[in-house]
């Protein structure tokens, strides 16, 4: 026993620093998974600290990318990128831990992949915005809105990491 089931007053798992409870959506898209790429974005979210509170492979339909990219259905590529996006599986994810929106951001890189600095997901593993390998929620609001789109609540699992007294204070 690693003390994961102790009682809360001696677990080893913090309480009360602000925001270590944010979540937010990441997916792999098509191309990542036909490049066998979801092992890759797991581990650097895995080694970056944060916590895996869902995932699941999917085959997304219209419905549910329309929902997700309705800011962008006027925009000339919408009709591309949903086929893309339905071109095979997805892989969602919801990572949770403190400024998990703002850092799976940055650990995703900028959205054009020419763009996208070397270190960051899009920067190590593609060339191109259509292709673009991943996923991540833009805002904490959008990451909420994500997730209730792409998870039902019993998807979710609330679980203790044994190590986070390593990972916060
Ligand atoms: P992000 O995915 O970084 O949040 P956006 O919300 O602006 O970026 O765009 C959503 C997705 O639409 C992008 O990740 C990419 O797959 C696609 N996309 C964005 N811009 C273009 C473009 N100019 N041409 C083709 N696809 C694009």
């Amino acid at each position: 026993d690693l003390g994961c089931n102790l009682p809360v007053s001696l677990s080893c798992c913090p309480s009360g620093i602000p925001g270590i409870q944010e979540r937010t959506l990441v997916a792999v898209k098509p191309d990542g998974v036909q490049r066998r790429l979801v092992g890759d974005v797991i581990k650097r979210f895995e080694r970056r600290g944060f916590k895996l509170v869902g995932m699941k492979l999917l085959q997304a339909n219209e419905g549910i990318l329309a929902e997700h990219y309705h800011e962008l259905r006027r925009k000339p590529f919408y009709p591309a990128l949903i086929h893309y996006m339905t071109s095979g599986p997805v892989v969602a994810m919801v990572w949770e831990g403190y400024n998990v929106v703002r850092t799976s951001r940055a650990m995703v890189g900028d959205t054009d992949s020419a763009e996208a600095k070397p270190g960051t997901i899009r920067g190590d593993f593609s060339i191109h915005v259509s292709r673009n390998v991943v996923h991540a929620s833009d805002s904490v609001e959008m990451a909420q809105r994500e997730i209730n789109l792409w998870f039902h609540s019993s998807e979710l699992v609330d679980w203790d990491c044994c190590d986070y007294s390593n990972t916060y204070q």
